[in-house]
């Protein structure tokens, strides 16, 4: 099965993932394609929703090597950062947001094992907004209310046609207010 990344609209992106009980030889070759298709697009975290997968499930790489979390929570959160979150579900929007600096993350390895993960700055984010992706929450649900209207005009200029052959496809970053 050829998986694609789904985008902005597609109601599989607002339902929440399920539970994962087995480990299994289909769900490593899941993993597999996803790292695959993340680091194609290119992008540094993909959730299983994201490719139209119901299941609580995602794959991440800030550079320090390819990593999976299974039925993933936070446990702790702390602190504040700003930073210009991105989202290959909603292409080419760049978006100014405060979120927790520092969360512990606890889930499973492919291995089945119980593992936690200190996080900070930009993998505690991508943690954070990851986990979102599973409870079925996008950027434009965490956005302020000025900054969600901004953000959905940009999202249609950047994504439709007419409107995209008279502008750069640049990212537009929309910032906090
Ligand atoms: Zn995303």
């Amino acid at each position: 099965m050829a998986y694609e990344i789904r985008t902005y609209g597609d109601p599989v992106l607002k339902s929440t993932a399920l539970e994962i009980q087995k480990i299994d030889d289909k769900l490593v070759r899941l993993t597999d394609e996803m790292f695959d298709i993340m680091y194609d697009a290119p992008g540094i975290g993909l959730a299983a929703p994201q490719i139209g997968v119901q299941k609580k499930l995602f794959v991440y790489d800030i550079g320090d090597g390819a990593d999976v979390l299974i039925n993933p929570e936070i446990v702790e959160s702390s602190g504040e950062w700003i930073y210009e979150e991105g989202c290959l579900s909603i292409p080419g929007l760049y978006v100014e947001m405060i979120r927790p600096k520092e969360v512990l993350m606890r889930g499973i390895n492919l291995a089945g094992e119980e593992v936690t993960v200190e996080a900070d700055e930009l993998l505690s984010r991508l943690f954070q907004h990851e986990l979102d992706h599973l409870n079925g929450v996008l950027m434009f649900d965490r956005m302020t209310t000025d900054q969600r209207a901004e953000a959905l005009a940009e999202y249609r200029r950047l994504h439709d046609g007419e409107a995209k052959a008279k502008r750069p496809d640049e990212p537009r970053v929309i910032k906090l207010k």
